[in-house]
Formats: structure tokens, C-alpha cells, sequence
């Protein structure tokens, strides 16, 4: 039977501080099918960031440190690969966008050789076929007039173009899968907006696979295939876009749901989040939302719920799994469904 392409099993990161070890992440697992797109969403500070660098071993040692667990890429397991075997798989197989292209990408090189230098790095050709190359990807990702473009420094890009810029280094060596790591954030919303498409357009038309890391469930559901959400180095709901982001079941999924805008909606509807998540050093008793949760019982502050398959998704949460009998048939408060409604027997 072939491998899932990447598969990441009870992965622990953690790092030392002047508090203490802190366990960033603490036993996480997903699976990521070939032209499948998953994505980790979460607040701040809920590891999946550390998660995704972890994948291509960038977590910084020390002070950081990966514990154990598994990250397997077509059945090969990343950890246990020596230097050569790492840097071949770095921007070859997988590939990384990060969130701040003005800051990765180099001041002092053209666009046109950053690109065309990763080319080299992994592909068998000379100067002038990487540079051809390069001009190619800059015309895959929107760039007018690539060749020209391909002269000119980062300054000479606006901000979605560099953006643009860093996914056509990402792409350039053909990768099955690429980890975006919050790439939209540092962009205006129109902008959000064509760079979430060309990122669907192009892993669909190539066939790839994506990590998608974002604080943003709404972008997360509009790009990704499933979703994983994370809170305080956990993953407290895991299933397929359609049941997590549509129909949500663990109170943190439902709080990140009530603390966005979809479309159509007014601001009155928001409802953030009571209080802030946990720091490494702090994590509450039992289960790690219970002072944040609004449908906490007794036992929640005692017992950690664990993972466990419900109605077609994984969910860690002591509450009871079946949903309201029917949909609109939950009890309301000022017209709002509650939780406890939601999830009553
Ligand atoms: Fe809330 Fe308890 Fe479920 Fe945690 S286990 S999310 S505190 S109901």
C-alpha cells in the first residue's frame, strides 16, 4: 500500500526558557494525502507554527528540541535523515512560504537569481536554464513582464508581488508539497485575496500538496481540503473542511467561528474568546480551554479529554458527542444557539 505523503505521528517539540521547559507542541498527528490541502489554525502561540518547521527539522537546537514522535515523508522518516538527504529535501520535495516575504527574500539579489539559485541547488542545469527557469515562474505566479521583472530587486516589488515572488522560489523545483506558513498575513485583504486563489490555482493545476498554517479559520476553509485545530500545543478538532469548519463540534472551533466574519454577516455578531490562551509554563488542570470554555463542567478541570473519533471528525472534549436533533433544533439565548444546547443529550 503506498504511503500517505507526509505523516506526522505524536510529535513532541519543546524548548527551554528561564520559566522552564516549555512543550510547544505535545502530541501532535496529521496525515497529508498527494493534491490534498490541510490546514492548522489556531490563536497565536498554539504551536502550529513550531508543528510546521518542525516537518523540515528548522526548529533551532537549542533551544529548542524535538522529543519524539515521527514525521514521515512517503514512508521516510524526516528525523532520521542524515544532512545530505535534509538539504535535498528542503526546497526540493517540500518547500516553504513564509509570512514575511520583504524579510526572507535576500535585498542584495535580483529576484530573477534568488530563483534561479534554488534551481541550481536542485536540478541538474546551467546559468542560463535556471534563469529561464526563473522567468517561467514568474510568469506562472503573475508577474507582468517576467523577464524584466526578473532584473529588479525586492524593494522594486510592491508587497503581493514579493509575496508572489517567494511562491515561485517555493515552486521552482516542482515540490509535492509546500508548507505556507501564515503567507497572507502581512498583506491588505484584496491582496489576501489573489494570493489565496493563485495558491489554489497552482496546487490544484500541479497536483501538489499544502500545509496551511493561519490563524484564520475562514482563509484555512477556503484553500484547505481538512483541518486540524490547535490550542495550547494540542489538537483539539481534526476532520474534513466540511465537518469542522460547517459544522463544528469542540467549543474552541466554535469560539474561533464566533470570532471571525464570514461573508454577509455584521459586527454584532462577533463573539471573541474570553481570556487568553495558556503560555507553555501555565497550562491549566485537565483539559487546557477549561478556563476560557463556556460549557466547562467539573470534570474538565480535572480530566484531559483525549482524541477520539465522533460523527466523522477526531474531537478532544468531554462533552457529549451527538449533535442537536435536528439543524436549528438547539436551544437559543438572544437568538444564539449555546453550547450546551448544542451538545446536550
Ligand atoms: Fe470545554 Fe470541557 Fe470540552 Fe474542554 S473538555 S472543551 S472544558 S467542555
Amino acid at each position: 500500500m503506498t504511503p500517505p505523503l507526509l505523516e506526522v505521528e505524536n510529535l513532541e517539540v519543546s524548548f527551554q526558557t528561564d520559566q522552564g521547559t516549555v512543550r510547544a507542541v505535545d502530541g501532535v498527528s496529521f496525515t497529508i494525502e498527494a493534491g490534498q490541502a490541510f490546514g492548522l489554525v489556531g490563536e497565536s502561540g498554539a504551536g502550529k507554527s513550531v508543528a510546521s518547521l518542525s516537518i523540515l527539522r528548522l526548529i533551532q537546537s537549542p533551544p529548542g528540541e524535538i522529543e519524539s514522535g515521527s514525521i514521515r515523508f512517503r514512508g521516510e522518516d524526516i528525523l532520521r535523515m542524515d544532512d545530505d538527504d535534509l538539504r535535498q529535501l528542503r526546497g526540493g520535495n517540500i518547500s516553504m512560504i513564509f509570512q514575511n516575504a520583504e524579510t526572507a527574500l535576500n535585498p542584495s539579489h535580483t529576484v530573477g537569481r534568488q530563483i534561479a539559485e534554488t534551481v541550481r541547488i536542485h536540478q541538474d542545469k546551467g546559468k542560463r536554464a535556471a534563469w529561464e527557469r526563473a522567468v517561467e515562474m514568474l510568469d506562472a505566479v503573475g508577474i507582468p513582464d517576467p523577464a524584466e521583472r526578473a532584473e529588479e530587486y525586492p524593494h522594486q516589488f510592491s508587497g503581493g508581488m514579493q509575496q508572489r515572488a517567494m511562491i515561485a522560489i517555493a515552486l521552482a523545483n516542482d515540490p509535492a508539497l509546500i508548507i505556507a506558513d501564515e503567507p497572507t498575513t502581512a498583506l491588505d485583504v484584496t491582496i489576501e485575496a489573489s494570493i489565496l486563489d493563485l495558491l489554489s490555482e497552482l496546487q490544484e493545476r500541479l497536483g501538489m500538496s499544502m500545509l496551511f498554517v493561519s490563524h484564520d479559520l475562514n482563509v484555512v476553509s477556503e484553500v484547505c481540503d481538512s483541518i486540524g485545530v490547535m490550542y495550547a500545543g494540542t489538537i483539539v478538532e481534526r476532520g474534513s473542511v466540511g465537518r469542522v469548519y460547517r459544522d463544528p463540534r469542540h467549543p474552541y472551533t466554535h469560539g474561533l467561528l464566533n470570532s471571525i466574519l464570514t461573508p454577509h454577516e455584521n459586527v454584532e455578531r462577533l463573539s471573541p474568546i474570553a481570556g487568553r490562551m495558556p503560555t507553555g509554563t501555565d497550562r491549566p488542570s485537565g483539559c487546557r480551554f477549561h478556563p476560557r470554555c463556556p460549557a466547562a463542567m467539573e470534570t474538565c478541570t480535572e480530566r484531559s479529554p483525549t482524541l477520539r473519533t465522533r460523527d466523522a471528525r477526531d474531537v478532544a472534549c468531554h462533552l457529549h458527542p451527538s449533535p442537536p436533533e435536528k439543524p436549528g433544533s438547539a436551544a437559543t439565548v438572544d437568538g444564539k444557539e449555546t453550547l450546551e444546547a448544542l451538545y446536550r443529550d
